[in-house]
């Protein structure tokens, strides 16, 4: 299954995506942040949060004939790993704001086979998993917390990522990197060893960050500096394969690509990444990157293109507010007429994900009536840190410019 739904790299938008490096990307100071998902826990650092979440499953013993439950409002880079571990997966319906819901849950732990249900914090607003962590202990049923959306943040004083037996993050969501996501836990200690790719992966990494970076103008300096280096790349990249690959059939062993494709929009999931160390570039840009920036970059931005948009015809925003413990993933935008205001988009080069407009095949709405509703209607808009004022402005003159030329014209 390929799609450009989920992180959509493939046509590039007018303003950058997703974070990329810019000079003031490391600095900012780390006081007053939000609880992020490596505090106070025991932490692997591997290459995405699909990974990750294969891992957190081995790890609570989920195998063959069991069944994990996944919601029904997903992304479908969420049920590979699940298929890795040998186990079926069954969908529980969402709310109509996202949150599990309860008795729907309930009402499917009767087959006996749940042996772990992951939960998400869709768009960076955590849910209370209260409730579900004591029904998961009632039943001894493993509990991932999937915090792809919520690197940051706390409801109620409790930080994302501590009431799952594991929680998993995608640090590319959140972070200028290339690859990358995380394994941590503060209930169980992690016995999952890892090793570092190939030199060629390093490579990758590094040069693809900076790539996305000179792509919208961000470290010029660095980019002449690199010109010819990164010309050289496909031969460099060519001739470490080639080692590689002549080293691998000697052994007899296929030779893994030089990078997952989980870093190239692609729902797919690679055994071969998962006892692979993130790279030391996207270790370094984590270890120095500022949490307190990117959170108040992110909840600034989020709150002023709710501002912007507010009173926009033919929309409302998935959360009427902002909670203060949260730490956005997105901007997640309620459409009307979401195919007419989706296309005026693209036109204009608007970068946007249409989350849960792919859900794995058979998930419709006999399963889960609000997540159809959510994947068909659902439009989320950047909102992270590495937005420049202008790119902002930009941002939100398109987005209402497009909602009022659809409501203008008779449907
Ligand atoms: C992106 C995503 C994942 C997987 O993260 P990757 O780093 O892309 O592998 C898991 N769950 C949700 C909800 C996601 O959006």
């Amino acid at each position: 299954m390929h799609s450009t739904t989920d992180r959509p790299r493939a046509r590039r938008p007018r303003i950058p995506h997703v974070p990329i490096l810019s000079l003031d990307a490391c600095g900012g100071g780390r006081g007053g942040a939000l609880p992020s998902l490596l505090d106070g826990a025991d932490v692997r650092l591997v290459t995405s949060g699909r990974i990750a979440i294969g891992l957190a499953l081995r790890a609570l013993g989920v195998g063959a004939g069991d069944v994990v439950l996944v919601p029904a409002y997903h992304s479908p880079s969420m049920i590979p790993p699940a298929h890795w571990c040998g186990a079926e997966v069954a969908f529980y319906r969402v709310l109509p704001d996202t949150a599990p819901d309860l008795a729907d849950i309930e009402a499917k732990l009767g087959s006996g086979r749940v042996k772990a249900i992951i939960a998400t914090h869709f768009f960076g607003i955590p849910h209370d998993l209260a409730p579900l962590r004591a029904l998961c202990d009632r039943h001894g049923i493993g509990l991932v917390e999937d915090c792809a959306h919520a690197f940051f943040g706390a409801r109620d004083g409790v930080p994302v990522g501590s009431t799952g037996d594991y929680a998993i993050g995608s640090t590319m969501k959140f972070f200028p990197v290339y690859e990358g996501g995380c394994l941590v836990s503060r209930r169980h200690r992690l016995d999952v060893a890892l090793r570092g790719a190939s030199a060629g992966f390093e490579m990758k990494a590094a040069l693809n960050a900076l790539e996305a970076a000179f792509a919208h103008g961000r470290l010029p300096v660095l980019r002449v500096l690199l010109a010819l280096p990164l010309r050289l790349k496909g031969a460099l990249w060519n001739a470490v394969k080639a080692r590689g690959e002549s080293a691998g059939t000697a052994a007899g062993a296929p030779t893994a690509a030089l990078a997952p494709s989980s870093s190239d929009s692609s729902f797919e999931f690679d055994p071969r990444w998962t006892d692979k160390r993130s790279s030391r570039f996207s270790r370094a840009v984590l270890r120095l990157s500022s949490p307190t920036r990117i959170v108040a970059r992110r909840r600034r931005n989020y709150a002023e293109l709710q501002r912007a948009l507010d009173g926009a015809p033919g929309c409302r925003p998935l959360f009427p507010r902002l909670p203060d413990g949260a730490c956005p993933w997105m901007f997640p935008l309620l459409v009307d007429r979401p195919q007419a205001v989706a296309e005026a988009l693209q036109r204009a080069g608007v970068p946007m994900t249409r989350f849960g407009a792919t859900l794995w095949p058979g998930v419709d709405a006999s399963v889960c009536a609000n997540s159809a509703d959510l994947g068909r209607r659902l439009i989320a808009f950047p909102c992270h840190q590495a937005l420049t004022d202008a790119e902002r402005a930009w941002l939100h003159a398109q987005v209402r410019q497009a909602l009022e030329a659809c409501a203008a014209v008779p449907a």
